[in-house]
């Protein structure tokens, strides 16, 4: 057998990548975080970040610029490689194809998050970057003393919605039902919020423009009225899209295709490879749940690479084995 360069590789560098690659160097694990982009991941789309404890409010930026800091730390290495694919070779070995060459390594923590869900409807496409975005972050200063639309009823939608009344002369919050997905609090701050108003039970079936967004046309589900709306913008925060399509062959997943994970280690059904933060199949998505997946996952990880390497066929029988007695 021969000796691979890294006991555990961590794909994508947004809070829990880089909460993993800290873990992994306080374990002594050889360890290589690969973020072909700048690292925090969803932070870096978020303004303001007023739910992580110990900072009553913090910039997203600046909370990716702590933690990617921190991560390397210990010893873990920072790789700008974009990892293409995951393979199993056969003596459980996974070997990682990256645009920068191969790399091997037995265990894996796949912390890839997603891509913003699209609409699919005509205009989406064609007027991306001219009034289409999926980030308030990056293009809300754009709009400046301008009516805006966001479409969806989830914490993404309600907390950009929020952000953009910065800019904005008025946002118009565009949701299919009549109910939010969104935390309540986030709702009530929005509802107070003089700028913001609903369309509740409406979607949108075409963005119009010319050159850039003029319009929307909508259809209330209820009454099936169809209508339109002038704006000069239009923000999509529909969900995600979990970037689980990179390990080879069969990894069990919810309907949704985020990966299903053993609780007691973040493993996924592929043995020594485990998933932590957005493309786990959990109740909620947070930047706390990502760390604390992460933490488990490479706490898991260590522990499996270990026992793997002591030449155990059944490393993560005897790993559930171990959570279950408590002693991991
Ligand atoms: P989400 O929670 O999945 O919400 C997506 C929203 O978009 C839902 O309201 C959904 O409607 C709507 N939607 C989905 N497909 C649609 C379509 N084709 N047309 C129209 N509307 C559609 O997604 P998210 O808001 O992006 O949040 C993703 C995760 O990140 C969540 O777990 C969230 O809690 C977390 N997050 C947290 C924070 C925070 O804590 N501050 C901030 C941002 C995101 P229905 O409700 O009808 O399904």
């Amino acid at each position: 057998m021969y000796e691979p360069e890294f006991d555990i590789a961590i794909v994508g560098g947004g809070p829990a990548g880089l909460t993993a690659a800290l873990y992994a160097g306080r374990n002594k694990m050889r360890a290589v975080i690969f973020e072909p982009k700048a690292p925090g991941g969803q932070l870096l789309n978020t303004e303001l970040v007023e739910d992580y404890p110990g900072f009553k409010s913090i910039l997203g930026a600046d909370l990716a610029l702590a933690m990617t800091e921190q991560a390397t730390l210990f010893g873990t290495e920072m790789s700008p490689a974009g990892v293409e694919r995951i393979r199993i070779l056969d003596d459980g070995m996974k070997l990682l194809e990256t645009d920068h060459g191969d790399v091997y390594a037995p265990a894996v923590i796949v912390t890839a998050g997603g891509n913003p869900r699209k609409l699919g409807v005509p205009g989406e496409e064609e007027f991306a970057g001219r009034g289409v975005s999926y980030c308030a972050v990056c293009d809300g200063a754009f709009f400046q003393n301008v009516h805006l639309a966001v479409i969806g009823g989830g914490d993404a939608a309600v907390e950009e919605g929020l952000f953009l009344t910065r800019y904005a002369s008025k946002v118009t919050i565009i949701h299919r039902r009549w109910e939010f997905r969104a935390q309540p609090i986030l709702v009530e701050h929005a509802r107070r919020n003089p700028k913001i108003d609903f369309l509740f039970d409406t979607v949108v079936e075409t963005i119009e423009g010319n050159g850039s967004v003029q319009a929307l046309q909508l259809r209330n589900l209820v009454t099936q009225k169809q209508s339109s709306l002038e704006v000069g913008g239009v923000f999509i925060f529909i969900g995600f899209i979990p970037n689980t399509g990179l390990i080879e062959g069969h990894v069990d997943h919810d309907k949704a295709g985020y990966y299903i994970t053993d609780p007691m280690t973040m493993m996924t059904s592929v043995h020594g490879i485990f998933a932590a933060g957005d493309v786990r199949s959990q109740l909620t998505r947070q930047i706390t749940t990502a760390v604390g997946d992460a933490t488990t996952a490479t706490i898991a990880a260590t522990k499996w690479v270990e026992d793997w390497r002591r030449g155990r066929d059944d490393a993560s029988g005897e790993l559930a084995e171990a959570t279950a007695r408590g002693v991991v």
